[in-house]
């Protein structure tokens, strides 16, 4: 595999292809009150940007706190070169410019030894339950191809990679549930 960084236009079409997909037909945030979209008791909930996806922010919106980060004060891959962007948003963003850390929750990637990727419920210790993880509800079969196409893409990307890499040896080092999602 030919290595490369995520330019622009790859965020632009990812974007694009994660634009309408949701994790069922109707809105999931009924059954939790859209509880991950909250900012937390002390205001501090927020998802860290990919490498390059600021290109698609303006710094200007008014429904987003940046913060920039030392990817070495973190725990991100040797790879990450700084500053690495920490979005806080006020629980209502336009739909369509949500970061992509939120069109794929509650999915996350996971990398097996011999490099397959597996679309699994995100194992991430939360500060809210979202049913659509702990009820096993079987999500929208377009929701999850959009988000694995967007994963083969973003793997392409060695940052990324090596950090879905490390965050994969580590659900298995503690040994957390590798569930695979339901269709
Ligand atoms: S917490 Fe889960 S069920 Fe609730 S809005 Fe978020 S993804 Fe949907
Ligand atoms: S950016 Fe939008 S989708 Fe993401 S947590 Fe905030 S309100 Fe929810």
């Amino acid at each position: 595999m030919t290595f490369k960084h995520l330019e622009p236009q790859d965020y632009k079409y990812l974007y694009r292809i994660t634009a309408e997909p949701t994790p069922l037909k109707s809105n999931c945030g009924e059954l939790c009150g859209s509880a991950c979209c909250r900012p937390g008791q002390h205001g501090d909930l927020g998802m860290y940007l990919f490498p390059g996806e600021e290109i698609m922010f303006t710094r200007r919106e008014e429904w987003l706190v940046w913060e920039e980060h030392d990817p070495g004060d973190y725990d991100f891959p040797a790879s990450w070169q700084g500053p690495v962007y920490f979005v806080r948003c006020n629980g209502a963003c336009p739909r369509e410019m949500r970061p992509l850390a939120c069109r794929f929750f509650p999915l996350a990637p996971h990398l097996h030894r011999d490099g397959r990727l597996q679309l699994i419920y995100e194992t991430l210790e939360l500060p809210y339950r979202c049913p659509l993880i702990t009820a096993d509800n079987s999500l929208d079969p377009g929701f999850i191809n959009a988000v694995q196409q967007a994963w083969q893409i973003m793997l392409v990307d060695q940052r990324i990679r090596d950090l879905v890499e490390e965050d994969s040896r580590q659900r298995e080092e503690d040994e957390l549930p590798v569930v695979p999602v339901f269709y």
